[in-house]
């Protein structure tokens, strides 16, 4: 038997991305943290199959968990790239549980990977949120930014020779003497 996490080891809070669900204990890794639950739809049954909402958790080619409804509390888990729990799909039983696959500490919020086909539908076009992600992008922009400052920094000094060249050739020429436009263009 698996580790069952106490009834009230998470609450639905504000994420990034909108709502999230988050732990308020210290859950272990490897805990059943909550059930992905909702009315078993039968891809058989045409107005099953008519059902279309991002909460659908598919079990395998027939049956589909349709997780909207609000007693869910478990759709409100948001999708990460790494995230800190999985989806334990058991298709016999027609059951998910949502496991945790680290050590989840009190206000983390929990996350687990929604899989490639969902990624590929409603992520990859927004560019993903998640935290992961994010962190990606703020790392690729802060380079960004460090190239663009290198190559700034580059110019400037290019520049700078550049300048102090003339000034040399300018102060040979004048003996030192700080000169105008008019004088230099004179001599
Ligand atoms: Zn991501």
């Amino acid at each position: 038997m698996p580790d069952i996490a106490p009834r009230k080891a998470y609450r639905v809070g504000k994420s990034k991305t909108g709502l999230g669900l988050f732990a308020t204990m210290p859950i272990k890794k490897g805990t059943r943290i909550i059930r992905y639950f909702g009315p078993i739809l039968d891809s058989r049954i045409p107005a099953h199959d008519e059902i279309e909402n991002k909460y659908l958790f598919e079990l395998n080619n027939r049956w589909t968990i349709d997780g909207s409804v609000r007693k869910n509390l478990a759709r409100y888990i948001n999708h990460s790239c790494r995230p800190n729990a999985e989806s334990d799909v058991r298709p016999r039983e027609r059951k998910v549980f949502i496991r945790a696959i680290k050590n989840i500490e009190p206000g983390d919020e929990i996350n687990y990977d929604y899989g490639t086909d969902y990624f590929k539908a409603y992520l990859k076009p927004i560019g993903c949120k998640c935290p992961s992600c994010e962190a990606k992008r703020k790392k690729q922009r802060a380079e960004a930014r460090a190239e663009r400052a290198k190559v700034k920094a580059r110019a400037e000094r290019k520049a700078e020779k550049a300048g102090t060249k003339g000034t040399k050739a300018a102060k040979k020429k004048f003996n030192g003497h700080a000169v105008g436009k008019k004088s230099r263009a004179r001599a």
